[in-house]
């Protein structure tokens, strides 16, 4: 296809505003897929996609549309939709000249459709403004498309009012994509540049990558090079998707669609990366590549111990198809044998730990979420924590902490909660906008810490779920943070380590000790529970000793049943982990990760 007949677009939502839903009916409405063969959300792949109705990987489809009797093809670019996944959000959308915004006609603009609308404007892509669910009672038409003209420009008649449910206003949609959204533009003579926009492991065909052809043209069975690595490998199959495969003869300038080499891991297929010819290669990569860099890390454990060779498989096979995942592994005195992971953030985190369940039916435990600190050592040495229990016992000059900053949408009544929330949690503001009268936009830095521990929780808890937020990395900042160890017996136990502010060190102590005072059986000995910032005590519990006379006397006629007991408090060892002289059972470790 020439680059004049081809539309490059993909559409900014928010969860839940209808993106999957409209992409079904235009879907329909080109003829791509066949109504018979229509299923709710055709292009979320993923169970826990479908089941969570968010869009994890994004993908591309090839759509066919005629205006004023010519062929154009409109190459959809299906972008996710969280802020963990900002990185792939910014690739899927450098490779379009155009995006649809599309807002749900009851609930108007959210915080992370602002982040990644900010994001096309930047890139001078053009901007089709659309209301959604517009068949829906509650739907506010004019309220919104004003609220959308004023962030984008343009008169609030401007924007399209369509209905995924009903395919109401999809062929207008469709028509006006062709009108505004230009052509792509590149140099067909030019060594061949595509960009990588999004690269996923499938079982049977290996890596497939997903590209956007800049200049020049890729053709199957040629050598390609991979710009960041140099690496070389032969170009097995090239094609469009539509949305099933087509193998083509090759893909030239502007267009959009899939190649397969055979490598075997996402890794060697980065999104972002540029790929061209090896016979002639470009010298110069399409934009900046950048390595996905895990923000958040915790500790994963199997349940039963045993499990442990099942769950770095596990990991092994899900690292496949996600380049940001990092894991090694790890001991710990109260969970055994697992592995400390690195995410992208709190939903990236949740989405592994769902599929390592799921897919590998695995019983699995994680610590808290921790971020990454850099130490500076009195000596000047430095040191990168990820592990609280890993903290050097050195004496310690300065402890820098990740920042964010964080973008907060929320009706202008709930300003008031929403600037407390922030001050309880260190943030800064940094400015506060009205898009329209009664919606606020506010800006803050916020350490990440203080962000991964519940905030979007408390957030919409604090504002009845209305407001929505959305964040960045912004650098670290020094603060006053201690390492929080909790004892028992006198020993440390190290899942429950924590790093945290010198203000809320000792709520942290007094919390944990209370709730393992009640989780831990009693011993044979008085046990004391102790929360110790080096080596001072800031809180304290203690267990009281077992009466010696306590099997005796309940149960002391029934020989039968004490034997019972006796037996079942053998088999109940087993799974008990010794902490010095003290037997715990793992389930109590568990109980006091988990609740809250
Ligand atoms: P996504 O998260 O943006 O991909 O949103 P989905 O397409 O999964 O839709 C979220 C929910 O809104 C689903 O329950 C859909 O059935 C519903 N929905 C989507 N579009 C419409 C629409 O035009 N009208 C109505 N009434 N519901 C819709
Ligand atoms: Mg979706």
């Amino acid at each position: 296809t020439p680059p004049e007949l081809i539309r490059n677009f993909s559409i900014i939502a928010h969860i839940d505003h209808g993106k999957s839903t409209l992409a079904d009916r235009m879907l329909q409405a080109t003829g791509v897929v066949q109504a018979r063969d229509m299923r709710a959300q055709y292009l979320d792949r993923m169970d826990i996609e479908r089941e969570r109705g968010i869009t994890i990987k994004s993908q591309a489809v090839r759509m066919p549309w005629e205006v004023d009797g010519k062929a154009y093809a409109l190459n959809m670019i299906d972008t996710p939709g969280h802020v963990d996944f900002s990185y792939e959000v910014s690739r899927s959308l450098a490779a379009c000249e155009g995006a649809l915004l599309l807002v749900d006609a009851a609930q108007g603009i959210e915080a992370q459709t602002l982040a990644n609308l900010y994001m096309a404007m930047e890139n001078d892509m053009v901007i089709i403004p659309v209301l959604n669910k517009i068949d829906l009672p509650a739907a506010q038409p004019e309220k919104y498309a004003e609220e959308v003209a004023s962030l984008i420009g343009g008169e609030p008649d401007d924007c399209l009012r369509v209905s995924g449910k009903t395919g109401e206003g999809v062929p207008e949609l469709l028509d006006r994509l062709v009108r505004e959204i230009p052509s792509p533009v590149g140099d067909p003579d030019a060594p061949a540049r595509a960009m990588i926009f999004d690269s996923v492991y499938d079982t049977y065909r290996g890596v497939v990558t997903y590209v956007r052809v800049v200049d020049g043209m890729l053709k199957p069975r040629e050598r390609i090079e991979m710009l960041s690595t140099e690496a070389v490998h032969e170009l097995l199959e090239i094609g469009v998707s539509s949305p099933e495969p087509k193998p083509s003869q090759g893909l030239g300038v502007g267009e959009v669609g899939y190649l397969i080499t055979g490598v075997k891991d996402v890794r060697q297929s980065k999104v972002g990366d540029t790929v061209t010819s090896a016979m002639k290669p470009a010298t110069e990569a399409l934009a900046g590549y950048q390595d996905p860099k895990p923000m958040v890390f915790s500790g994963i454990y199997p349940i039963d111990g045993s499990d442990f060779p099942v769950l770095r498989e596990a990991l092994d096979k899900l690292k496949l198809n996600d380049a940001a995942l990092t894991y090694e592994p790890e001991t710990s005195a109260a969970l055994g044998f697992g592995f400390r992971c690195g995410f992208l953030g709190l939903l990236h985190l949740e989405i592994v730990r769902e599929r390592l369940e799921r897919e590998f039916n695995l019983d699995l435990i994680a610590t808290a979420p921790s971020v990454i600190y850099q130490v500076t050592m009195e000596d000047r040495s430095e040191v990168t924590v990820t592990n609280p229990s890993e903290f050097p016992s050195g004496k310690v000059k300065e402890i820098r902490e990740p920042m964010v900053h964080c973008t907060i949408l929320t009706p202008s009544e709930y300003v008031g909660q929403v600037m407390e929330l922030c001050q309880e949690r260190r943030g800064n503001m940094l400015g506060m906008d009205y898009i329209t009268t009664d919606r606020v936009e506010m800006q803050y830095t916020l350490p990440l810490a203080e962000i991964v521990f519940d905030f979007f929780d408390q957030l919409k808890s604090k504002t009845r779920g209305y407001a929505s937020m959305d964040y960045e990395p912004e650098g670290e900042q020094s603060a006053d943070l201690v390492k929080v160890d909790i004892l028992l017996n006198g020993e440390g136990v190290d899942a429950f380590s924590a790093i945290v502010h010198k203000d809320a060190a000792y709520a942290y102590g007094l919390r944990m000790c209370s709730r393992l005072k009640e989780l831990i059986p009693r011993q044979q000995f008085e046990v004391p529970i102790q929360a110790a910032i080096g080596s001072r005590i800031i809180a304290r519990e203690t267990i009281r000793a077992l009466r010696k006379d306590m099997l005796a006397k309940c149960y002391g006629g029934d020989i039968s049943r004490k034997r019972k007991l006796l037996e079942k408090q053998k088999e109940g060892k087993k799974r008990m982990k010794a902490i010095g002289r003290v037997d715990v059972p793992q389930e109590a470790f568990i109980a006091a990760l988990t609740s809250d």
